[in-house]
């Protein structure tokens, strides 16, 4: 059977996941996040809690694992979106080499956002420590300034979105996605969309370009 293939990728805040959940439910194929597959093992999150803390990449093994586990799952067989995987050029050859079959129809979707607005983006996110509720000092404030609006809480910024490892992450980012971009544009494999609109207009943008390069044709009656 041919599965369909969607990898997503995008800097920091880019809304990359969101995008993959959105694409996800509108093709009926699961949405698999690396990062939530580690958060979601207790071993494992224990082990490479530091890691995962600083923004550092867990041992390539480690994934692949993980990942080739996840697959062998009942509602991954017509197809999946892997969000965060592959990030490294290892990782991304052991899926080429032992992953897809020749058969599948696979497409890489960069969401990309300029590095001011991702700066924009994480050094204006904050979350209530008690309810859990998300703001943004510009995009979504809170009604009382340093406020929950559910609970009054004082908000919090997160430990990894100061300045100094939104840099860090920034320059891990470009370092190991850059040659896996270039492989998949050497493929035929990559669509860039903007990420700086509109959560539905991402969304829109995406299906079109989908759509476009014949990737939806495969099953045309999910969507
Ligand atoms: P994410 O939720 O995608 O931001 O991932 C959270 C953290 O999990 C990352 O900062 C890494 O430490 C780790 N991680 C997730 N996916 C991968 C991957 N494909 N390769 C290596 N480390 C990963």
């Amino acid at each position: 059977m041919s599965r369909r293939i969607l990898f997503f990728f995008g800097p920091p805040a880019s809304g990359k996941g969101t995008q993959a959940e959105k694409l996800a439910e509108q093709l009926g194929l699961p949405a698999i996040s690396t990062g939530d597959l580690l958060r979601r093992n207790n071993q494992l999150a224990g082990e490479y809690k530091a890691a995962m803390n600083e923004g550092q990449l867990v041992a390539d093994e480690v994934i692949n694992d993980l990942l080739v586990n996840r697959l062998n799952q009942a509602d991954a067989q017509k197809g999946f979106i892997l969000d965060g995987y592959p990030r490294t050029k290892t990782q991304f050859e052991y899926f080429y080499n032992n992953i897809i079959k020749p058969e599948d129809k696979a497409c890489a979707i960069e969401i990309s956002v300029s590095e001011p607005e991702v700066y924009n983006r994480l050094a204006g996110r904050r979350f209530c420590p008690q309810c859990g509720a998300g703001y943004h000092l510009i995009y979504k404030p809170s009604q009382q300034l340093g406020l929950c609006d559910k609970c009054q809480t004082p908000l919090e910024q997160r430990p990894d979105d100061t300045e100094e490892i939104i840099k860090e992450r920034l320059g891990l980012y470009q370092r190991t996605m850059g040659p896996l971009v270039a492989l998949w544009w050497q493929m035929g494999e990559l669509v860039i969309i903007k990420g700086e609109k509109e959560i539905e207009q991402v969304n829109n943008d995406i299906l079109e370009s989908l759509e476009e390069d014949g990737f939806l044709k495969l099953k045309p009656e999910i969507i």
